[in-house]
């Protein structure tokens, strides 16, 4: 298993796709998100949120680099944008190694900062309303988690 492929139709459906990985997922958890400018990143995130009972309004944190909201786990959504050509440790471990899940657009910025066990999931514009969500384990556990996505 060394890729999972989802395409939806409307952002509806890509919350959908998140909210089905929201309840696979356990404490520590880190996700990647990769994909331009409105691909959908914080679109799947709104969706995994919902899926992991966070009852606030999800936005972007462009301006804060990480959010954080409470749901059944602690959700720690990142925007690295801003880090682009820096090697700023904000103290990802923190997050990392924490009980809540992390999830990180553009997270090739940080590269050198992410864990080795991660879900790597990349968002593709196919037309206006039409995207391709590949998912890319790495790790057993996550790879064990997309086989049960794809059944
Ligand atoms: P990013 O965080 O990648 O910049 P956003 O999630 O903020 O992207 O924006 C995605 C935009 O695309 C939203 O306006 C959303 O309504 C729209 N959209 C249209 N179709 C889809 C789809 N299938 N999945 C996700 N978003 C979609
Ligand atoms: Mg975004």
């Amino acid at each position: 298993m060394n890729k999972v492929e989802f395409i939806t139709k409307t952002s509806e459906e890509t919350k959908k796709v998140a909210e089905r990985l929201a309840t696979l997922l356990r404490p520590g958890d880190v996700i990647t998100l990769e994909g331009d400018l409105g691909a959908g990143k914080t679109t799947f995130t709104k969706g995994l949120g919902f899926g992991l009972g966070v009852k606030r309004t999800i936005n972007s944190p462009t301006f804060t680099i990480v959010k954080e909201y409470l749901g059944e786990l602690p959700l720690y959504h990142m925007d690295v944008y801003r880090l682009e050509g820096s090697d700023e440790d904000i103290g990802f471990d923190e997050y990392f190694n924490g009980d809540g899940i992390t999830v990180i657009e553009w997270a090739s910025f940080i590269k050198e900062f992410l864990p080795t066990n991660r879900l790597d999931i990349v968002l593709r514009v196919k037309d206006e309303n039409t995207r391709i969500i590949s998912f890319y384990p790495k790790g057993n556990d996550f790879e064990k988690i997309c086989e049960e996505l794809a059944r």
